[in-house]
């Protein structure tokens, strides 16, 4: 077989320090980091010519990257061959009598397969094989069609939370990628940077967080990307789609009929993507087809006569159809949507951007959108350059953020990569997000 270095995996003991020695000593670009939750394992990856390196951060105890480290330490942990065909590669090494850890090549990240190889019959080196994406599974970025003959690979899975009477379940609809400039507007690259990490086209990526609340009826608020996209747009966000809101639901024991009423905290590509779908036909057509659709109408008209300034975000495909289907529903004020549950327009990243707000038994959950998308975005001037009223975003923030610090509000981060939720501490005039457990 031909085989062709592809990385070389670092187990990792303290991030910091390894940036510290990675990219500020030795001067190498770090990409933005992938996170994969099933594996408790955070994954930076180093170009270094036609290979990279890869520090492997562990995210949870049990992570078998903590495990390896606390027994033998940071270090080298694995070397990853690309192979043309892993099926071949896989048959022959077996064939030959080498132990395999994985006796099936399995899904691996970002659409590729892989197969790992056993230290013992590799004179004590953890070998992966990996075939690249595009040989025989298509491109990784086409959405389900790109698994055909493989298993869904796993995801972060639904995450699960109680608030009073009320339960709440975060999903995920993949990943995206974003400009980083765009995304923390005043704040300078060598700042946030450290927080998201930039790939070489400057983007980072975002997590996509719709979340269902369940109580007297079952609701989910935004819909994340959606399945609608392809080629060009896919590309240009790279969007990660082997995990959606498909797989989501489903985990979580929940069809498309079951949702009740879905709830628009604003119309953007990446909140409401996923609220139609194309039928065989090539129709479009309400992706849950018992629900009605909440809009706030200032949010309808904006995203029905978009202007050039906010344009780029919108696309009639993901709510138009909603109208001609007959489920839409507008409305103008900060009302109740279902018991404990109410929107509150917070202007800002759009001029009628609303957010969610959840109360039973005593306790508060808030679902912000994109007036705070990340943990990162918790400090004042962290605001998205493509707000369109920044200072209005501050304001909306500051009252937000002193709020939930005094009830103990459990907040969820849509865009988030590693927090689905937490709640925000004052500690010494700096606020900070203390990750909540499900
Ligand atoms: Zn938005
Ligand atoms: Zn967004």
């Amino acid at each position: 077989m031909r085989a062709t270095l592809d990385h070389i995996g670092i187990a990792v003991k303290d991030l910091s320090a390894a940036l510290a020695f990675y990219r500020d000593a030795l001067g190498l670009e770090i990409e933005a980091p992938e996170e994969v939750a099933s594996q408790q394992v955070r994954a930076h990856f180093v170009p270094v010519g036609e290979s990279k390196l890869e520090l492997l951060e562990p995210t949870g105890a049990e992570s078998a990257i903590a495990k390896y480290v606390e027994k033998r330490g940071p270090g080298l942990h694995h070397l990853t061959l690309r192979v043309d065909d892993i099926e071949a590669a896989v048959a022959q090494l077996k064939a030959r009598g080498v132990r395999m850890v994985d006796e099936q090549p399995r899904p691996g990240a970002e659409g590729s397969t892989i197969a790992f190889i056993h230290p013992s019959s590799a004179h004590g080196v953890l070998i992966e094989l990996k075939q690249a994406p595009g040989r025989t599974h298509g491109s990784s970025l086409t959405g389900d069609e790109a698994q055909v003959g493989a298993d869904p690979p796993v995801g972060p899975g639904p995450v699960r939370y109680s608030v009073g009477e009320l339960e709440l379940i975060s999903l995920s609809d993949g990943l995206l990628r974003m400009d980083g400039g765009l995304m923390f507007g005043v704040v300078p690259k060598t700042d946030w940077s450290t927080h998201a990490p930039a790939d070489e086209r400057n983007r980072i990526t975002l997590a996509m967080r719709p979340l269902v609340v369940r109580g007297a009826r079952t609701m989910i608020i935004d819909a994340g990307l959606g399945d609608k996209e392809s080629g060009e747009f896919l590309d240009t966000y790279g969007a990660d789609r082997r995990y959606n809101l498909n797989h989501a639901l489903a985990d979580a024991g929940l069809a498309p009929e079951d949702i009740d009423i879905v709830l628009a905290s604003h119309l953007h590509f990446d909140h409401a993507g996923g609220f139609t779908v194309r039928d065989a036909a090539g129709r479009l057509r309400p992706r849950f087809p018992r629900a009605q659709y909440i809009v706030r109408r200032g949010e309808w008209e904006d995203a029905t006569h978009p202007h050039s300034q906010n344009t780029a975000r919108y696309r009639a495909d993901n709510y138009v159809p909603l109208a001609e289907a007959g489920v839409l529903q507008l409305v103008d004020d900060d009302v109740t949507i279902m018991p404990g549950v109410k929107v509150r327009r917070t202007g800002g990243h759009t001029t009628h951007h609303q957010m969610v707000i959840i109360e039973s038994g005593g306790k508060t959950a808030s679902f912000v959108a994109d007036l705070i998308p990340t943990t990162a975005h918790v400090p004042d001037s962290w605001i998205p350059a493509l707000d369109l009223y920044p200072m209005d975003t501050l304001a909306a923030k500051q009252a937000f953020a002193r709020e939930a610090a005094a009830k103990k509000t459990l907040v969820f981060f849509e865009h988030d990569l590693a927090t689905a939720a937490g709640y925000i501490r004052d500690e010494e005039g700096k606020r900070r997000v203390l990750p909540a457990l499900s």
